[in-house]
């Protein structure tokens, strides 16, 4: 199976203009249509994209302030820089809440700002399909490294090599960022197929779904006749014909409103990136701890044999004096 990541819709400069909203009255309407398949599913499954990282400050590739010029990308790369500043939105906060409440089972996302880590969703309950930008992992004992910087240092498509080498085995560390042309996670990639496969409700949360092959994971169960879409986003998909239920509003107004109807209130927010690195500084620490202490222990060992070696040895020099007395 192909799973490289592709642009498998581009933008036309007429699309990448058009953007929709609700009116007020519209909008309601739809957020009481969203709350109803919500609460009437068993499996639900967000799937999230560029859009909900705007109002961290994260500017997409597709939106008209988007990306498309170099202009813009250089404009990115200054800000990559300052990255650690971006804060998860109200909506990467109020996902956490749902899930907390098991109100989402599982969470997709394309986005490799990794907010939704640092916002605290569970590894467990996520697929970051294109990567993480704070993560890196050894090639040699798998081991993530979590930083407060970008891992990714390459310029080149293919190399991932970060120069950085494992606390643990010395082995190669490699940024976990993918890019075009490139392969996806199998694992985070077989997860999140089974969870749309399983899923009776698949929301689309700030996606246009152009990039292949994860575009084509949210209509899995309604293609199979399983399951309802949703689409929450300011521009036309070309999935948008599977989809029960189209919003079009910003990101963190749905939010807002889906928070009020389902009686929640998100946490102040607390850096789960921090607490990562805190555990892995520990972890290092012990491991230290422990080697100095073994590494004392044999030389403590060592001259302890050494000495016992010299006492038998004069034991044995004085038993051969007495003998030969
Ligand atoms: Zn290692």
């Amino acid at each position: 199976m192909e799973i490289k990541m592709k642009n498998e819709f581009p933008l036309t400069k007429e699309e990448e203009l058009d953007e929709f909203y609700d009116d007020e009255e519209t909008l309601n309407e739809k957020i009481q249509k969203l709350i109803q398949l919500i609460k009437e599913s068993k499996h639900c499954v967000f799937f999230t994209g560029a859009g909900i990282s705007i109002s961290s400050g994260i500017p997409d590739l597709m939106s008209p302030n988007g990306l498309l010029g170099s202009r813009r990308k250089r404009e990115l790369r200054l800000k990559e820089k300052e990255f650690w500043k971006w804060k998860p939105s109200l909506t990467h906060l109020g996902i956490l809440e749902l899930m907390k409440k098991k109100i989402v089972k599982y969470l997709i996302t394309i986005n490799l700002d990794a907010l939704h880590m640092r916002s605290g969703v569970p590894f467990n309950k996520m697929s970051e399909l294109h990567g993480n930008t704070n993560m890196e992992y050894c090639t040699k004992c798998g081991t993530k490294f979590f930083r407060l910087f970008k891992t990714r240092n390459a310029l080149k498509k293919n190399l991932h090599l970060t120069g950085r080498k494992c606390d643990y085995c010395g082995g190669d560390l490699m940024d976990s960022t993918i890019n075009y042309d490139e392969k996806l996670p199998e694992e985070a990639y077989r997860l999140a197929e089974e969870n749309c496969e399983k899923a009776d409700l698949v929301v689309v949360w700030g996606s246009s779904l152009r990039i292949s092959p994860a575009n084509s994971l949210p209509s899995k169960s309604v293609e199979k006749g399983n399951g309802k879409l949703v689409m929450i986003n300011l521009q036309k998909t070309h999935k948008d014909k599977y989809a029960s239920l189209l919003v079009r509003a910003k990101s963190d107004d749905v939010m807002k409103r889906l928070l009020k109807e389902f009686g929640l209130e998100v946490d102040i927010w607390r850096d789960k990136l921090i607490d990562f690195i805190l555990e892995q500084n520990e972890k290092k620490e012990k491991k230290e701890n422990k080697e100095n202490k073994e590494s004392k222990e044999n030389k403590e060992n060592k001259e302890n044999k050494e000495n016992l070696e010299l006492r038998i040895s004069d034991s044995s020099d004085s038993s051969d004096s007495s003998d030969s007395n």
